[in-house]
């Protein structure tokens, strides 16, 4: 009798991690407010075998398993936080808590990991050591960040690390990665520009802050057209400008806010250095001041090639090789595992996540009331994560 993939294991544990699943769902935290979906993933970790350490970078969990001798190891992270959005999928399961839902899948990622800790720490046939990463606050909130803070790589060392992201634009049953720069790195800022309110039928009185900050995002739009190299992708979008709230006076102060997405790092630092030159410049020009607020929020993130290899040799094993993708495009939102990217060599691959005939081969996409997670996807991101740690940690690595 031939042994049974892991995959023939997940399979048969479908239904209970099915209900995991929609479990976390109808209990969605917001970033850094993870505790029960933490001490769920703490206490099946811990009824699994595996050595669990919480509370790192705040709601953060990491479980630690090893086996024989071997000195290499790896990390699997999954993220675990929803957003602030009102739930409208109409599911059994929806969430339970008004305005908050897992509209991202991290629900799903969460369950995928801790299916391939069981499957591992119960039939894993390794030697070395994989750390299973539970990161809170992917969204936009620095979960990433807090837990490298914590000492993330240097309690648990990770010579490769690996994650996934579902794709609600991909059918079920495929993966797809991009080798080199995949997402991008992202920014908000707040550029407050001061001037001198006075009556609206009286300009010559004042310094017409709502005037320069128009100024200002015209201005804006030639870093992208003239100070970022053409072969460099970046986006600067003003979504927000704030002044003024009557018809007849000229307020004192404007505002506008914005995001910035570059491929590269380097692009970001252009970027913002033109920002911080432009701004008080375009300002200074009108007599006003401009002071402007930028936040790094997202490393670029870039898939090592041998850690690419590694994925897609891994899924190719689930699906076959002709469901994997390398040519996935490049994708213009960020992800915070990027951050951790920067310090271990690592991969991110996209987890197709589209039933087959639902709403014409496309999903209703993350980040929309709508959205839900496609349990059959469970284990299928499982199976890769464990046929993934037996391949990189085998046994008979000399
Ligand atoms: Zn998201
Ligand atoms: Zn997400």
């Amino acid at each position: 009798m031939t042994k049974p993939t892991p995959l023939d294991t997940l399979r048969q544990w479908h239904p209970e991690f099915t209900a995991l699943r929609q479990d976390i769902h109808a209990h969605p935290e917001i970033g850094f407010t993870e505790t029960r979906t933490a001490a769920i993933v703490a206490a099946k970790l811990k009824e699994y075998g595996i050595e669990v350490h919480t509370g790192i970078g705040g709601t953060g969990v990491v479980g630690v398993l090893r086996r024989g001798n071997g000195q290499a190891s790896i990390g699997i992270r999954a993220d675990m936080d929803a957003l602030p959005i009102h739930e409208e999928t109409g599911k059994p399961y929806s969430s339970i808590v008004p305005g908050v839902m897992h509209a991202c899948g991290h629900d799903g990622h969460t369950t995928i990991l801790l299916a391939a800790a069981r499957y591992l720490a119960q039939h894993g046939d390794f030697n070395g050591t994989v750390n299973f990463i539970f990161q809170p606050a992917e969204e936009g909130l620095g979960g990433a960040l807090a837990m490298l803070k914590d000492g993330l790589l240097e309690r648990f060392p990770c010579n490769f690390v690996y994650g996934l992201h579902n794709s609600p634009g991909m059918a079920l049953g495929k993966f797809a990665i991009r080798p080199g720069p995949a997402m991008a790195s992202g920014a908000f800022f707040d550029i407050t520009i001061r001037g001198r309110g006075a009556h609206g039928a009286l300009p010559e009185m004042g310094i017409d802050p709502v005037l320069v900050a128009c100024h200002v995002n015209t201005a804006l739009q030639s870093i992208v057209s003239r100070n970022v190299p053409p072969a460099e992708t970046a986006v600067v979008s003003v979504t927000v400008i704030q002044g003024g709230d009557a018809y007849n006076v000229i307020p004192d102060s404007a505002v506008l806010r914005g995001t910035v997405r570059t491929a590269l790092r380097s692009t970001m630092e252009l970027l913002e250095a033109a920002m911080r030159r432009i701004a008080p410049g375009v300002a200074a020009g009108f007599g006003a001041t401009a002071e402007v607020d930028f936040r790094f929020i997202f490393a670029p993130l870039v898939n090592d090639a041998q850690a690419t290899d590694d994925i897609v040799a891994a899924a190719r094993a689930v699906v076959g090789e002709e469901n994997v993708s390398t040519t996935n495009g490049f994708i213009m939102a960020s992800e915070d595992f990027s951050f951790v990217m920067e310090k271990a060599p690592g991969a991110y691959i996209n987890l197709g996540n589209v039933a087959p005939g639902e709403a014409g081969a496309t999903g209703v996409q993350v980040h929309n009331p709508g959205y839900d997670f496609n349990d059959e996807a469970i284990p299928l991101g499982a199976a890769m994560f464990c046929e993934l740690t037996q391949r990189k940690l085998p046994k008979d690595f000399a």
